[in-house]
């Protein structure tokens, strides 16, 4: 068997397997055919299947540095949480120096970083239209700037040792002939051949499409680097679908979660106005039915908290302290 890991990466390095030697609990979870079975042997990231040195579940949380809504590095280690997703900082931020200095910082907080995050400047989630038009590889205008950048953002999460970056891509269009979506297809398999340089999976972030939408276009991409970071509450604030169906239906595709929590708009504005994110526990997603779920679709990877009201530092601090101590509970009931 062939193995090869990268260096300051041992909890979620790339493992790659030979092909006859597929590990019993990857074909058990590869339940969309043969073509998902290949790409589950060439990319195992953030210690979803056969990686045993980390504890199944292992808590984390959403965390930044100068850019996005996560929490800080204070609290990650006050509360002690063991990894982090971390969103990209900006660029005058991401380069070796500044990825050995915070690297010291993760190993003081006692944490280790799992997907680094992209975003990009001229992003706006003020209201589902204005997503749509702004946020990430999808609106035209940008695209060739963002998709640079993006490359960047990899380069930087490979300086931290890390093998899997994440992004919104943004509202996949729905036509699939349209000169939109094929130069998207282009675009995005352009990102996952650079990240398959750096030994990195990308995944994507759920809520902006359908399940089935999404899966059509990670079919249409058709790229052994490609997955996705199931959003929950995503699925529920967009109004794209019930999080657990939609969660069933790209299952085998999923590399790392978020655990977030909303409740539906009023049905007459759903999918064209926000739901409500709110307090993990406190929503329509129903906690203990979604790790019950991950669960039977084999995944145990981490259970990364977020809760995006970076305006409210102590409300987030206290939410996520909640929300730990939810999922450690839920956790040793389900799994132990
Ligand atoms: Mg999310």
């Amino acid at each position: 068997m062939l193995v090869i890991r990268l260096a300051n990466a041992y909890h979620f390095g790339l493992v790659i397997v030979e092909p006859d030697e597929i590990p019993a609990r990857v074909e058990h979870s590869a339940s969309n055919g043969d073509h998902s079975i290949r790409r589950q042997v060439k990319y195992r990231s953030a210690g979803t299947l056969g990686d045993t040195d980390m504890q199944p579940w292992s808590i984390g949380v959403f965390a930044s540095v100068d850019a996005g809504l996560g929490v800080h590095l204070d609290v990650v280690k006050e509360l002690k949480i063991p990894t982090v997703q971390l969103h990209s900082p900006h660029r005058e931020s991401r380069n070796p120096a500044a990825a050995e200095a915070f690297l010291a910082r993760c190993a003081d907080a006692g944490t280790t970083v799992t997907v680094v995050f992209g975003g990009f400047e001229g992003e706006s989630y003020a209201d589902i239209a204005t997503t749509a038009r702004t946020v990430g590889l999808v609106p035209e205008a940008t695209r060739a700037e963002r998709l640079a950048e993006m490359k960047e953002i990899a380069d930087f999460a490979k300086q931290l040792g890390v093998s899997a970056v994440g992004l919104h891509i943004g509202f996949v269009p729905s036509d699939r002939a349209s000169s939109s979506y094929k130069d998207l297809i282009s675009t995005t398999r352009e990102l996952l051949d650079h990240a398959a340089g750096n030994g990195q999976a990308v995944h994507l972030e759920t809520g902006q499409e359908t399940a089935d939408h999404l899966l059509e276009f990670i079919h249409d991409v058709d790229r052994p680097n490609l997955f996705i970071n199931f959003d929950p509450a995503n699925m529920i604030l967009y109004g794209t679908g019930n999080p657990i169906e939609a969660l069933k239906k790209v299952g085998s595709y999923v590399r790392s979660v978020h655990c977030k929590d909303a409740k539906w708009a009023p049905e007459e504005v759903r999918g064209t106005g926000w739901g409500q994110e709110v307090a993990l526990g406190d929503g329509d997603v129903g906690m203990e039915t979604y790790l019950r779920t991950l669960l039977e679709l084999g995944y145990k990877g981490p259970l990364t908290i977020e809760r995006e009201i970076a305006h409210d530092r102590d409300r987030q601090r206290a939410d996520i302290g909640k929300a730990v101590r939810l999922l450690e509970g839920l956790r040793a009931q389900i799994i132990s």
